[in-house]
């Protein structure tokens, strides 16, 4: 393949030479990680070792990481009216979700539709927090999930304020974190929540390995795999060493990754040229806290599709707002969420970065826009 610059970190990272190489060791051996000889507790050691790691990068105790086959699977472990709290063994009675969350949690995980909510969004893509106070006051026992930051916009949401309302509301707070490692803090402490999501792929291991961190004192009555009792009986079946043992050290690394800095200047960097090339783009979220390494954005008469496949025709891969398990490009429900105007919706692009991307690959992405976009607004004005 021709030479080809990669802008879709979000959607996915590459696997990291460190996970790689763990994954590959883990595959060397022959053990279930279920089982009392030695090769079996060489297994459980690996998966142990991740478990230490994993919950290293967010601040939790080891114990309380419940290995899961991605984030999708721990939103839908995590969404359970069966979520009992140290004071109180009784079910939680209603869930209110953010409307820009991942569809597995606009899915409303194990709740009835009829007591799932939705949460109103700002233009800027921020929880309503009047909106969210007046909700979780209806409930007696709320459940809430409201991302940490949006994987289309970068959004980051006032988790720890939201905490605060849900806590007093006597409520239980599931933060998906997904896009947050190795970009923002994502302490569990720190951000209040109860219980939170991770996926490896995001962070640099392998897709198909993700795991629900829980506070302490929250237990989940009924699991969403039933079977063995493995993973302290949350999460039945053999564990995947291999990729645990990638999500692991990927974990290790985004631990101590710390160059958000030099990440928000590529990204500003790449704002700014796009605006200058294409002066009427709309930057959505801008006016919010982002994560360093996003920016959606928009070009009236450009649509999103058009503008991916001239992108890609150019070796530059980036994306519509989210990627979708069709490849269809479709419209953004987290936009239309933020009251963007349907027209413009059809134009978003996202450009993710990640942590090999330099200044070259920003230039590169330039000089593409620049050749792309002068071809489509011809197209678009000779069209009109
Ligand atoms: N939540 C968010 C915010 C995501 O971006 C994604 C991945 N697109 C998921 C959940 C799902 O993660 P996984 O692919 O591990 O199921």
């Amino acid at each position: 393949m021709a030479e080809r610059t990669y802008f879709d970190w979000n959607a996915t990272a590459p696997l990291r030479e460190e996970a790689r190489a763990a994954m590959v060791a883990a595959l060397e051996l022959t053990g279930n990680a279920s089982s009392v000889h030695g090769e079996g507790r060489a297994a459980r050691h690996i998966v142990e070792e991740a478990r230490e790691q994993v919950a290293n990068l967010v601040g939790a105790e080891a114990r309380n990481v419940t290995f899961t086959s991605g984030a999708t699977e721990a939103n839908m472990l995590a969404l359970t009216p069966s979520i009992s709290t140290a004071g109180e063994k009784a079910r939680r009675d209603r869930l209110f979700v953010s409307a820009i969350e991942h569809p597995s949690v606009r899915s409303g995980g194990r709740f009835p539709a009829e007591l799932v909510e939705e949460l109103p969004v700002t233009g800027d893509g921020l929880a309503d927090l009047h909106a969210l106070r007046k909700a979780v006051a209806r409930a007696e026992r709320p459940l809430v999930s409201v991302m940490l930051a949006n994987n289309e916009t970068g959004v980051i949401e006032p988790i720890r304020e939201i905490a605060d309302i849900v806590h007093t509301a006597n409520g239980v707070l599931h933060v998906d974190a997904v896009q947050g490692p190795g970009r923002i803090d994502c302490r569990i402490g720190d951000l209040g929540a109860d219980l939170m999501s991770l996926s490896a792929h995001k962070l640099g291991g392998p897709q198909g390995a993700g795991a629900l961190i829980r506070r302490d004192d929250i237990h989940i009555a009924e699991p969403l795999i039933k079977g063995g009792g493995q993973e302290r009986g949350q999460r039945a079946g053999s564990e995947n060493v291999a990729a645990i043992a990638g999500f692991g050290a990927a974990a290790a690394m985004a631990a101590i990754q710390a160059d958000a800095a030099r990440m928000t200047a590529l990204r500003d960097r790449l704002e700014a040229g796009i605006q200058a090339a294409t002066p009427q783009a709309v930057i959505f979220g801008a006016g919010a806290l982002r994560l360093p390494n996003t920016t959606l954005f928009a070009v009236p008469g450009i649509k999103a599709e058009t503008a991916i496949i001239a992108f890609d025709l150019n070796g530059i891969a980036v994306s519509s707002g989210s990627a979708c398990s069709s490849g269809k490009v479709q419209a953004s429900h987290v936009l239309r969420a933020m009251g963007v105007e349907p027209a413009l919706v059809q134009g978003a692009v996202r450009v993710s970065l990640g942590w090999s991307t330099c200044e070259t690959d920003v230039e590169r992405l330039l000089n593409a826009w620049n050749k792309v976009t002068s071809s489509l607004l011809n197209k678009h004005a000779n069209a009109a």
